[in-house]
């Protein structure tokens, strides 16, 4: 059997062609107005500068305005949250990045909170969370929104099957597994207190790897037939599930790289491009 490659970085370069022209059409229908993603950096962590980097990017490929604030490595978190409050007034802002990880002074979890919901394109607020568990509108969180997204352009069933997703991260696992469960698959939520872990992965139709260790997750604890998604990114180009072995005997998986991190800055501005629509008035 060889195995559905589901290609996240053809996915968002079809999707970036769409949203150009949907930014297009916004800034005709409103007099030039396009929507605005505001990013936020605190401190100068490199990797957490090229991914902020990378998101203007992808902003200006679509078309549409990004904004760049750059905070000091000492900003405490009442200067975040001042910061995040302007940007939430800020009419001509309809999407808030805040790039995780903040410093350690920093209460993150407080200055995420305080992103206005409808500005929470990053989907990382509580309340966002709170509302997509519910299936009530908000915003997904970008990543496991994107590997939503992924599965759904090709087409993988997911309801009535059991996806095992290991991590119970903020960001990725516990919206991961709410979004799955939203989808009428059975899930289970594994992490670093799971016992007879193999055993879980063993039954699953859909396993998806957020653990952030390098290929932590045999291929031999993957069954056949499986569909396999891969959020893990490490140097070397490798995942956190040992891909190789697998490509021909699962149904589908995510490569690394090219599979879940192009979606994850695909669906935020994705969402940052319906903020702006609804915002400005072309929805
Ligand atoms: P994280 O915050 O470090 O969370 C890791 C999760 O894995 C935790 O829930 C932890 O359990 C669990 N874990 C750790 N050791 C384990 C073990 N031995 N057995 C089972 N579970 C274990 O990481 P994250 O931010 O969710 O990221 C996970 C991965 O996704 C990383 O490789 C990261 O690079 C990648 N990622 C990619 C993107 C993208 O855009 N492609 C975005 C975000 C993250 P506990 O909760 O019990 O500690």
């Amino acid at each position: 059997m060889s195995a559905l490659l589901l290609d996240g970085k053809a996915l968002a370069a079809k999707t970036e062609q769409e949203l150009s022209t949907r930014v297009e059409a916004l800034k005709k229908a409103s007099g030039g107005q396009t929507p605005i993603l505001a990013t936020i950096l605190v401190g100068e962590d490199p990797a957490s500068a090229t991914y902020v980097r990378m998101k203007g990017n992808a902003c200006e490929r679509i078309g549409m305005q990004s904004v760049k604030v750059e905070m000091p490595t000492e900003t405490t978190t009442e200067q975040l949250l001042a910061k995040i409050d302007e940007l939430n007034t800020n009419p001509n802002v309809h999407g808030i990045l805040l790039q995780h990880p903040v410093p350690e002074q920093i209460d993150e979890r407080a200055c995420f909170d305080a992103i206005a919901l409808e500005k929470d394109v990053d989907g990382v607020t509580c309340l966002g969370f709170g509302r997509m568990s519910m299936g009530e509108q908000a915003y997904g969180c970008a990543t496991p929104k994107g590997i939503m997204r992924l599965l759904e352009a090709y087409n993988i069933e997911l309801s009535g099957k059991h996806a095992v997703v290991v991590g119970r991260s903020p960001i990725l696992g516990k919206p991961m597994a709410m979004m799955m469960l939203g989808a009428n698959a059975t899930v289970t939520i594994c992490h670093s207190r799971t016992q007879n872990l193999q055993a879980h992965i063993k039954q699953a139709d859909i396993v998806i790897g957020a653990v952030g260790r390098p290929e932590f997750i045999k291929a031999e604890w993957i069954k056949d037939g499986a569909v396999v998604v891969d959020a893990g990114y490490h140097p070397g180009g490798v995942g956190d599930i040992e891909l190789a072995p697998l490509v021909d005997r699962v149904a589908a998986y995510t490569p690394v790289p090219g599979g879940v991190g192009p979606m994850t800055i695909n669906t935020l501005i994705y969402q940052t491009v319906d903020s702006g629509e609804k915002a400005i008035g072309g929805a």
